[in-house]
C-alpha cells in the first residue's frame, strides 16, 4: 500500500531529489517538504554579479559559494537533468581542453605550481615523476599486505602501505584536501573511494592489478537518460550556464507544479517522534505538527540526533567530525599577462610537520581557476568591437584540517600566498565574496559503512518499522551525484 503522507525534512540537494523522485513513485501521496532556512537549495548557492574596473570593461559573472562542477559518471543527475528538461541550460568541459588536461599541485616549501600528469607520456616528463613513477612502478609487485581481517582503513595509511608514505602524503592528502576538505589520515578508503578498496581485493592485494582485471560488468540500475549520455561523451565536468542553483529551480518549479506536494520553507523541525506502534510518525515544527506514514531524513547527522526522542535513540549520527571551510571568490580585472596558467586549478598537500596554523599562512587548501573551466558562465557587457578584455575569477577554498577561525583569515596574506603559488604580482581583485562555511562537509571516518550498516539495522526494526529513511551528504555519500542517487532510492521498498 502506498504511503498515507511523505514527510521530507531537509530542503538540500538530497532533500528536493528525494521529494522529485517520490512524487514519480507515489503521484497522489501528499509529501510535504520542510526546509529550516528561508531558501532552499542547502549548500548550493550560486549568483550573478556584474563587476566593473572603471576603465569601460564590464562583465556579467556567476560565483558559487558551494559545489561548482558535476562530474558525467554520475546517472543519477544525468536523469534528473534530462527528466528537469535542462539539457539546454549545461555547460560542459571537454576532456581535450586545457581545463581537463592541466591540473596541478603546489608542494607547500617549493616555489610556483608542478602540473600532474594527464597521459602516459606527461607520467615521464612531469616534474612529479620523481613521486610518482617509482611509486606506481613498484606496486604490482609488492606483495599482499592488508592487514589480516581488515573492514577499513584510513585512505592515509591505505595509499602508504601500497605507494608509500611520501605519494599518500602529497597526492592522497591533496585529494582528500579537494573534495572533503579534511585530513587523509581521518577519512574511510570504504566510503570515500569504495572503487580502490575493491580493486585492491580483485587485484589479489594490488591496486593497479585490480583496475585492470575491471571487466566493468557490474550491474546498473536503468535511468531516464534521453540523449543526455551522448551529449556527455568525450566530458570531463559540467556545470549549468547560470550556476549549480539551476538544478535547484529546476526542482522547485517541478515541485510547486504538483497539487500534491508541500513546500514549507522558514520552518525547522524540532522533534521527530515514532508513534502508535510504528504505524506513525510525529514531525513537530515550530507551527504545526505533521502525521506522516514515512520520513524520508536528508539534514546533516548530527541535527538528526538533535530532534529524535532519547526513548528511541538511533546510533553513530554523532560518529564523524564534519569539515568548516571558508570559500573565497576572486575577481581580477583584465590584465596583460594572464593571472594564472590554463587548468582546472591546484591542490595544496598537507605539510610535513602537523596542520599548522600560526597566522603567517592562510591555511589554503587550493584553487580552482573557475574561468578556465565555466568561464563560458560569464557575459562581457559592451560593445564588443573590439573584442573585450575579460575578468578572471578563482575561488580559494581555506581551512579544514587547518583548524582556522574565519577572523584569522585576513584577506591580504591569503593574496600574498596566492601571488606565491601562481608565481607572478598580482593585481587588486574588483570583487571578492568570502563565505564561511561552518561544517559543511562531513567527513566519513574509518569504519563508517558498517556504521551506516547498523543504523539501517535499527531504522528497518521497531519503533522505526522502515517508516524513516535516512539519506544525505552526511549518511550516503558527499558529492551532489551521491545525494541526487541517494534522493532517487528512497522509498523503493514502501
Ligand atoms: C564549499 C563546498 C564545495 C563543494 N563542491 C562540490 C562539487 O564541486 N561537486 C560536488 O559534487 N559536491 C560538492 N560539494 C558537496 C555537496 O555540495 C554537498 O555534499 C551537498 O550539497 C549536500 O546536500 P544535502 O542535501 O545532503 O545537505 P545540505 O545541503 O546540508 O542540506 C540539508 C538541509 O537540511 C536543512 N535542515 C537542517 N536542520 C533542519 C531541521 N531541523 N528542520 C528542517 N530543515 C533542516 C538545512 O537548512 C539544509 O538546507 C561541496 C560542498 C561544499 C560545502
Amino acid at each position: 500500500m502506498a504511503p498515507s503522507h511523505i514527510a521530507v525534512v531537509g530542503g538540500g540537494i538530497t532533500g528536493l531529489s528525494s521529494a522529485w523522485h517520490l512524487v514519480r513513485r507515489f503521484p497522489r501521496t501528499p509529501i510535504t517538504v520542510v526546509e529550516k532556512e528561508g531558501r532552499f537549495g542547502g549548500w548550493i548557492r550560486s549568483e550573478r554579479v556584474e563587476v566593473d574596473d572603471g576603465e569601460g570593461h564590464r562583465e556579467s559573472m556567476v560565483l558559487e559559494a558551494g559545489p561548482r562542477t558535476l562530474r558525467p559518471q554520475s546517472k543519477a543527475i544525468l536523469e534528473l537533468i534530462h527528466l528537469l528538461n535542462l539539457e539546454d541550460s549545461i555547460l560542459t568541459v571537454p576532456l581535450s581542453s586545457p581545463a581537463a588536461k592541466s591540473r596541478f599541485l603546489h608542494l607547500p616549501g617549493r616555489n610556483g605550481l608542478a602540473q600532474l600528469p594527464s597521459s602516459f607520456t606527461s607520467l615521464l616528463t612531469s616534474p612529479l615523476s620523481w613521486l610518482i613513477v617509482p611509486a606506481i612502478a613498484r606496486e604490482p609487485f609488492k606483495a599482499s599486505n592488508r592487514p589480516n581481517g581488515a573492514t577499513d582503513e584510513s585512505f592515509d595509511s591505505f595509499l602508504s602501505r601500497r605507494f608509500g608514505p611520501e605519494f599518500a602524503r602529497c597526492l592522497g592528502s591533496a585529494l582528500v584536501h579537494g573534495v572533503y576538505a579534511a585530513d587523509s589520515r581521518q577519512l574511510s578508503t570504504r566510503a570515500a573511494f569504495p572503487s580502490i578498496w575493491i580493486a585492491e581485493e580483485r587485484g589479489n592485494g594490488s591496486i593497479i592489478q585490480g583496475f585492470l582485471r575491471n571487466t566493468g560488468t557490474s550491474e546498473e540500475p536503468t535511468y531516464d537518460l534521453g540523449t543526455i549520455e551522448a551529449t556527455m561523451k568525450g566530458v570531463s565536468v559540467y556545470s549549468f550556464k547560470n550556476g549549480m542553483y539551476s538544478l535547484v529551480d529546476a526542482l522547485l518549479k517541478a515541485l510547486n507544479s504538483r497539487p500534491n506536494v508541500r513546500l514549507l520553507p522558514n520552518t525547522a523541525i524540532t522533534s521527530l517522534t515514532p508513534k502508535g506502534k510504528g504505524k506513525l510518525l510525529q514531525v513537530v515544527t515550530g507551527s504545526e505538527t505533521l502525521e506522516p506514514s514515512h520520513v524520508v531524513a536528508a539534514l546533516p547527522l548530527p541535527q538528526l540526533d538533535a530532534i529524535i526522542p532519547s526513548s528511541s535513540p538511533l546510533p553513530h549520527l554523532t560518529a564523524n567530525p564534519a569539515s568548516s571551510v571558508t570559500v573565497m571568490n576572486l575577481v581580477f580585472p583584465p590584465s596583460p599577462q594572464p593571472i594564472h596558467p590554463p587548468g582546472f586549478g591546484y591542490l595544496i598537500p598537507r605539510p610535513e610537520v602537523p596542520f599548522p596554523y600560526d597566522g603567517k599562512q592562510p591555511g589554503i587548501l587550493g584553487t580552482v581557476f573557475d574561468s578556465c573551466s565555466v568561464g563560458d558562465q560569464d557575459v562581457p557587457l559592451g560593445p564588443g568591437n573590439p573584442p573585450l578584455k575579460r575578468f578572471t575569477k578563482v575561488t580559494v577554498m581555506l581551512g579544514g584540517p587547518y583548524n582556522v577561525t574565519p577572523e584569522h583569515i585576513s584577506v591580504s596574506t591569503v593574496l600574498r600566498h596566492l601571488s606565491l603559488h601562481l608565481s607572478r604580482p598580482l593585481p587588486d581583485p574588483v570583487l571578492m565574496r568570502v563565505h564561511n562555511h561552518r561544517h559543511c562537509i562531513p567527513i566519513p571516518t574509518v569504519g563508517h559503512v558498517e556504521r551506516m550498516e547498523e543504523l539501517n539495522r535499527k531504522l528497518a526494526s521497531s519503533p522505526w518499522a522502515g517508516r524513516l529513511q535516512v539519506v544525505g551528504a552526511g549518511a550516503t555519500g558527499v558529492s551532489v551525484g551521491d545525494c541526487v542517487k541517494a534522493g532517487r532510492n528512497v522509498g523503493s521498498d514502501w
